[in-house]
């Protein structure tokens, strides 16, 4: 049948066949919110109608400053369902590139959460496209004098509505969310998603082999709604049938652990920065999970010493992924295959710490200098290239049509080795590799090394100029708390751990390492701090 596939159609599936499955929130005003799919699908219904009632139309964008909450999750759906685009905002973005999307994207409504008003308050002036500020909260929490532009409640705006709609049926390529890249490199780009992109990367994720998601799962997604969908886990949890659990603003370890707990999460995704911060937390306490068993970890590399902590002392696996806002944005998840699953435990964890295989829905190739392919012996390394129903095809309101997958490929600007088993391994961004005397030297293997020590709490490596060298690797340390090490402690920790010319030249210690909005290391920032220093 030529049923087309709508992201409404996923909460409609989860209200039918799951209608007693609990979303829980944390909310950012304070207090639990609990309620089950049928009640989640017929609020987002209420809100679908809101809109409307507002003038919203197709195509027109509508955006979020919100944490992981069940309002958020129901503009996931409303906004979408009407075939509007939701579009979500990252508020840990500068002031400036925040007032730069909203305007890029020209958004009518603009829905956020309390902890945001501050911040809206401050943008609303600088925004013009905005008709409409909706606090996500009830009428109670709005200030009493405000210069925001039709400011209301979004309970306020549900309360009106009756919820009896039908979702309407349209193309599968009708955008759907949309969400800018953080920038790391460059300007924030805006990455438009469809319906149909949508529900197959639900779908894909949902694969035993990729993020997995079971009915008989209780999904914690600490990576947040407002960065790429949350990884997607917003749509997968209930094309699944699985409980949600939405953490809200609390994402520090306690607050995290508490809910884990309470709430009897058996899965969760986060970047490193989230768990190594748990798994300090968790030793600190001596705790151990009751339920938790699983956790996704992207964004970022993942330690190897970090996934070797969480099996042997929480009993927690993590699955290493790979992906970016580009790519909707899983690309690739490490799970053994039937052939590895007797290799020795050292063995099983140097391929679990790749960042793994490609699911169905994305294909990749890794290209040398000269455009051609390059093989898959787990040595040769190269521009990680890739295509798909899930990956971008241009930027949103871009000047060049076409520009991003010219010859049907992706450019992601990783480089990366494909062993013969189809793991792919990231050696680095192909900004921030080490060219050293026609070598290249992965930043990434260096810090994960880095972060091994005992005394190192977080590690970054850079490229500084050399004479002789044209650049080497400069280490960035900082140490954990109370604990010290000495540069020369620091270098001889690499000796025989990596080849005699990838080792650092330099270490430098830092009270803390400057961050980009999703939680990863600004090197363009670090560079800047370190202007001016060389070694031999
Ligand atoms: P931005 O591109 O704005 O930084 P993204 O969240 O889209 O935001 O980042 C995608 C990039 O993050 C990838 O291209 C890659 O460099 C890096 N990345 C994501 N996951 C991993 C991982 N598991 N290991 C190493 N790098 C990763």
């Amino acid at each position: 049948m030529a049923e087309p596939l709508r992201v409404a159609s996923i909460i409609e599936h989860a209200a039918k066949w799951h209608s007693d499955t609990e979303i829980v929130s944390r909310l950012p005003e304070g207090g639990m919110h609990r309620y089950t799919y049928a009640a989640a699908n017929q609020r987002s219904q209420q809100l679908a109608q809101a809109l409307l009632a507002l003038g919203i139309e197709n195509g027109d964008r509508v955006g979020t400053l919100a944490w992981n909450t069940h309002r958020h999750f129901e503009l996931y759906y409303g906004v979408a369902g009407i075939g509007a685009v939701c579009h979500t905002i990252n508020p840990r973005l500068f002031p400036e590139q925040l007032v730069y999307i909203i305007n890029h994207a020209e958004d009518r409504l603009l829905f956020f959460d309390l902890t945001f008003l501050p911040l809206v308050e401050r943008l609303a002036s600088v925004c013009p496209s905005v008709e409409k500020w909706v606090l996500m909260a009830g009428p109670e929490h709005l200030p009493k004098e405000s210069v925001m532009p039709g400011l209301c409640s979004y309970e306020d705006l549900l309360a009106a509505q009756s919820g009896g709609y039908a979702w309407p049926s349209f193309d599968e390529n009708t955008a759907c969310s949309l969400c800018y890249t953080s920038g790391t490199t460059d300007q924030p780009k805006g990455v438009l998603y469809s319906h149909r992109s949508t529900v197959l990367h639900a779908m894909g994720i949902s694969f035993p082999d990729s993020l997995g998601c079971s009915s008989a799962d209780v999904i914690m997604p600490v990576v947040p709604m407002f960065h790429v969908n949350a990884w997607g886990l917003p749509y997968a949890a209930p094309l699944n049938g699985s409980k949600l659990v939405l953490p809200g603003a609390g994402m520090d370890s306690a607050s995290l652990f508490e809910l884990m707990e309470n709430e009897g999460v058996t899965f969760s995704a986060g970047v490193p920065t989230i768990w190594l911060a748990l798994l300090q937390f968790m030793r600190d306490g001596h705790r151990t999970f009751r339920t938790l068993r699983r956790t996704v970890v992207g964004g970022s590399s993942c330690p190897p010493a970090l996934m070797k902590a969480f099996v042997e002392e929480l009993n927690v696996t993590i699955t290493h992924a790979w992906g970016m806002t580009e790519t909707s944005p899983l690309g690739t998840g490490s799970r053994l295959k039937a052939n590895q699953q007797h290799l020795p435990a050292e063995e099983k964890a140097a391929i679990l710490a790749k960042q793994g295989r490609a699911v169905f829905g994305i294909d990749m190739k890794i290209v040398g200098d000269d455009g051609q392919e390059l093989p898959h012996d787990g040595v040769a390394f190269g521009d990680l290239l890739v295509r798909g129903p899930w990956v971008v095809r241009d930027y949103f309101r871009s000047p060049t049509p076409g520009e991003l997958t010219g010859d049907g490929w992706f450019r992601t600007g990783d480089v990366a080795t494909i062993d013969p088993d189809g793991f792919m391994q990231i050696t680095d961004r192909s900004k921030d590799v080490i060219k050293s005397g026609g070598e290249w030297i992965s930043s990434i293997d260096l810090e994960n090394l880095a972060v091994a020590h005992p005394a190192v709490a977080e590690a970054a490596v850079i490229g500084v100029p050399s004479a002789k060298w044209s650049e080497r690797p400069l280490l960035v340390v900082v140490r954990r708390p109370g604990l010290d090490v000495s540069a020369e402690e620091m270098l001889a920790f690499f000796k025989g751990k990596v080849a005699k010319f990838c080792e650092p030249d330099a270490v430098e210690f830092v009270e803390q390492l400057p961050h980009t909005a999703t939680g990863k290391i600004l090197k363009t920032q670090l560079r800047k701090d370190f202007a001016g220093y060389s070694v031999a």
